[in-house]
């Protein structure tokens, strides 16, 4: 082996190299750590889950973080928070979108009648002139009685609504309890 000399200055700037490289490995390295800690923390509540991701990266680094990718779950708690509340707003669109209870098709919630079977869908209030559900026997708006609008002495409303339709489809169409009671 010949003695090959290596200048002096030549090997220092080497180690410099060498200590910063070392250095932005490490920097790398933990910013990765970092990183996935937040990124699976954002997506789990699962303390296994985040403890597992986290070291999976400090053991493995960028080989870790690929493994993380690839099984880190779709959405974040954000996106399925978000999406469940559009869900909720769908549902109630839909529940609103209320059917005649005699034809089955779709009406509007200001119709007082239906325009295809004629079934009388709302009655308005005599005093204000609001529209109010046929069950009703008060009006919300001015809080007058809405009884006489039936031309029924009795304030059961069961027997009113059987005049119009079943009470069955009724019911379906309007899922809240009678509240007669109540007044
Ligand atoms: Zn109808
Ligand atoms: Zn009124």
């Amino acid at each position: 082996m010949p003695d090959i000399q290596i200048p002096n200055s030549v090997i220092v700037a080497l180690q410099i190299f060498l200590a910063f490289a070392a250095a932005f490995m490490i920097a790398l390295w933990v910013s990765m750590i970092i990183w996935t800690f937040r990124d699976v923390r954002s997506r789990s509540r699962d303390v296994f889950a985040i403890l597992l991701a986290t070291l999976m990266v400090v053991v493995f680094g960028p080989l870790g973080l690929l493994l993380y990718l690839l099984l880190r779950p779709r959405e974040t708690l954000a996106e399925i928070y978000e999406r469940s509340l559009e869900e909720e707003a769908l549902l109630q669109d839909l529940e609103e979108r209320a059917v005649c209870p005699g034809c089955r098709r779709k009406i509007e919630t200001e119709w007082q009648v239906c325009p295809d079977c004629h079934t009388i869908l709302k009655k308005t209030c005599l005093n204000c002139g609001q529209l109010l559900h046929l069950r009703w026997n008060i009006c919300p708006y001015c809080a007058s009685p809405a009884v006489d609008l039936t031309g029924h002495d009795d304030h059961r409303h069961d027997e009113y609504v059987e005049e119009e339709v079943p009470v069955e489809e009724v019911r379906e169409a309007e899922p809240s309890p009678p509240n007669t009671e109540a007044f």
